[in-house]
């Protein structure tokens, strides 16, 4: 029987499964955390899929940039 090698070591034994990706990982490779026990590449990944948060600013400076040209500049040129 051969034993389950880690994914990140070829030659060391596996004995447990990163509770994120499923990958085999030696105690070496795991990271025992509150979530359960993680690989260390899972650990070290944003643990959300990545957003857009800069989007409603780019949104916000447009609609002040907007406001600035066409609601204030023709007060002031007047
Ligand atoms: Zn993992
Ligand atoms: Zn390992």
């Amino acid at each position: 029987v051969s034993p389950i090698r880690c994914a990140y070591h070829e030659t060391r034994d596996a004995l447990y499964y990163c509770g994120r990706c499923g990958r085999a990982i030696c105690p070496d490779c795991v990271v025992k955390t509150a979530a359960g026990n993680l690989c260390r590449r899972c650990v070290e990944a944003p643990p959300r899929a990545r957003r857009a948060p800069h989007l409603w600013l780019w949104v916000a400076a447009g609609i002040l940039l907007f406001l600035l040209l066409f609601g204030v500049l023709p007060r002031i040129l007047r």
